[in-house]
């Protein structure tokens, strides 16, 4: 067994952030700067959008994509429960309610047949999520939207590196959301960017994002001497700090060298899971590209003769860190006591709720460390 603890979701930062931060700091320019503005402009270049705007978390920007999209209280969106708390609570903060539609059990993403169902009068929304990294049926989606006239803000909290039929995902819709908590693919401990073709949108969440001021307000208190800034609406205080993005900026330079190694590693899994009792990421179409964020594991008990949780803990005993991604969103207290939820009703999420598993899947790791995983997950089903 391996002697240190194998911390699930361990970011790689390497020596240019390191220099970039320390530079920052001797700078003493820590806000929102020149750094953010840098960072946005090569996220818009990997992305191929025309604007992105930097914020302290996708959690905030999902919220922000929700208040400059107009949505209020009585719209509904609609949303998968097989997602991070965070995108139903940006709904609801946003004052509008959330809705359910369960996901297809194979793609583990929402099911345009079950959006369909869940249209009401009062439906303005979709917000899909590209789990794991695996694109959402967007064509359907987006059919769906058109059809009934709804906006689409994709949560691609897991998708920096989605393709869809040759497009990136976040650029689909009307506005897409990337994280850079972390554990994501390119990280910044926190932060997020909300990603969109449109001018006035990106212009009207960039002002939202900084308290309803008028735009550059940052630039007050600047060397060119002081300017009146007007408060135009009232906003959030969402801004990305220069010090997040001088951490960003050098890591999506490494962004597809980075889902290089994860290739490796989720290939490497693939083939020493092929004759294990233990279910494997399902393939996906040739004209998507997979950001391979989260290797899940579905545990049967009755097929791997432990359950998810034993699971959990065996690997825990044997140095692994893992993750549950995600217990489905009903089975989870104050959306059962506050949206009256129930996971009966979402059988495929409660299904993959109750058997996932994610292992390691870095860029940090060794191959000794992948190793490390496979036999503790061998030795976990007796294999
Ligand atoms: C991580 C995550 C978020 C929230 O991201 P933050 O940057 O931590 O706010 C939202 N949605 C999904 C699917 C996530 O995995």
């Amino acid at each position: 067994m391996r002697d240190s603890y194998l911390v699930f979701g361990q970011p790689l930062i390497e020596q240019a952030e390191i220099d970039e931060v320390v530079g920052s700091m001797q700078a003493a320019w820590l806000g929102t700067g020149p750094k953010a503005a840098e960072f946005e402009r090569r996220v818009a270049a990997y992305k191929g959008v025309p604007h992105a705007v930097g914020l302290n978390s996708c959690t905030a920007g999902l919220h922000l994509a929700c208040v400059v999209l107009g949505l209020e209280p009585g719209d509904e969106i609609i949303t998968t429960p097989m997602t991070f708390c965070a995108s139903i609570n940006a709904i609801i903060h946003a004052g509008a309610t959330p809705v359910l539609a369960d996901v297809d059990p194979v793609t583990m993403n929402i099911d345009p047949e079950a959006v369909r169902r869940a249209i009401t009068p009062r439906t303005k929304a979709i917000l899909p999520v590209h789990f794991a990294g695996r694109s959402c049926a967007m064509d359907e989606l987006m059919a769906i939207a058109k059809q009934h006239d709804l906006k689409v803000i994709e949560d691609c909290a897991h998708a920096i590196e989605t393709e869809y039929h040759g497009q990136k995902a976040g650029t689909i819709g009307d506005l897409g959301v990337l994280s850079f908590y972390s554990t994501k693919n390119i990280v910044t401990g926190e932060g997020g960017m909300v990603l969109t073709r449109d001018a006035e949108l990106a212009q009207r969440t960039k002002m939202m994002g900084l308290h309803g001021m008028s735009s550059d307000a940052w630039k007050r208190f600047s060397d060119d001497g002081y300017r009146h800034y007007d408060v135009e609406e009232i906003g959030f205080k969402y801004n990305m700090m220069d010090l997040q993005a001088a951490i960003g900026m050098h890591q999506i330079d490494r962004v597809e060298a980075y889902w290089q190694r994860r290739q490796v590693i989720w290939n490497r899994y693939l083939e020493a899971f092929a004759n294990m009792p233990l279910q494997t990421p399902a393939t996906w179409p040739d004209n998507e590209r997979h950001a391979l964020h989260l290797f899940t594991l579905l545990v049967n008990e009755a097929d791997a003769g432990i359950s998810r949780d034993n699971m959990l803990i065996a690997l825990h005993k044997q140095n692994i860190g893992t993750g549950v991604h995600y217990r489905a969103i009903p089975d989870l207290k104050v959306y059962r006591e506050r949206c009256g939820w129930r996971s009966e009703d979402y059988p495929n999420a409660k299904m993959i709720g109750d058997r996932t598993l994610s292992l390691p899947l870095s860029p940090k790791l060794t191959d000794q460390d992948v190793e490390d995983v496979i036999a503790a997950v061998a030795n976990a089903v007796d294999c």
